[in-house]
């Protein structure tokens, strides 16, 4: 055990490239552990929380996004994606998914390494600019464009249908929504669900960008009708 080297989780697959890279990895002085599947990826993580996640686009079961998208959920451990081909690259910049730094097949050992190392050195503190534009709604910043909530520099996650929500009433800021009004605008009229949809979804956005949840300035109740997002100055 190399105590004081960098740890990464090397998720792949194809156990030659995964047996190859972990010892290319380990001759440059990282400490590699090893998981074939997805869900292995996600058991190990969790079991013993590495420096860096080396993680494979293309997996059988959970996808590399899948997976990244979990990690992501509760951690800021820098990221690498690998990816067979360069056109994927665009497809896992637009997505977003909060990896910092993706390496396309076939790439060298050494690319690799310097890779890692600068990744490493960068810290995972950043998240990388998506859309330019940041509304600062509550305590929080929001990226319409690359559908994200910062707070103090982190991405914070909410479902998708909440985010949508949250942008709805950016967008309308200042006007009252009843919840059945929300749901036919946000959710779509076929949808069936009940009023008590759009709570929940509220609950989560506050928590998400509100200071003290419970005492929202952003997302406020409107007694008897239903919300309304209020922008400070
Ligand atoms: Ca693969």
């Amino acid at each position: 055990m190399k105590n004081d080297s960098a740890r990464i989780l090397l998720i792949e697959d194809e156990r030659a490239l995964r047996e190859a890279l972990a010892d290319a990895l380990s001759a440059e002085g990282f400490s590699v552990e090893q998981a074939a599947t997805g869900g292995a990826g996600l058991t190990a993580f969790r079991t013993n929380p590495p420096d860096l996640v080396l993680l494979d686009l293309m997996l059988p079961e959970m996808s590399g996004i899948e997976i990244c998208r979990a990690i992501r959920s509760n951690s800021k451990v820098p990221i690498i994606m690998v990816t067979a081909k360069a056109s994927e690259t665009d497809r896992i910049v637009g997505l977003d998914l909060g990896a910092d730094d993706y390496v396309t097949k076939p790439f060298s050992a050494r690319e690799l390494s310097a890779r890692i190392r600068a990744v490493l050195r960068r810290g995972a503190a950043t998240p990388p600019p998506v859309g330019q534009r940041l509304l600062k709604v509550g305590e929080a910043e929001i990226d319409l464009e690359g559908q994200r909530i910062l707070r103090s520099g982190s991405v914070v996650h909410v479902k998708p249908k909440a985010f949508q929500l949250l942008a709805f009433l950016i967008q309308n800021a200042g006007r009252v929504y009843s919840r059945e009004q929300l749901l036919d605008r946000v959710w779509g009229y076929d949808y069936a669900g009940e009023t008590r949809t759009v709570d929940v979804h509220m609950h989560a956005l506050r928590q998400a960008i509100e200071a003290i949840p419970a005492q929202p300035t952003a997302l406020q109740t409107v007694r008897n009708i239903g919300y309304v997002l209020r922008r400070s100055a």
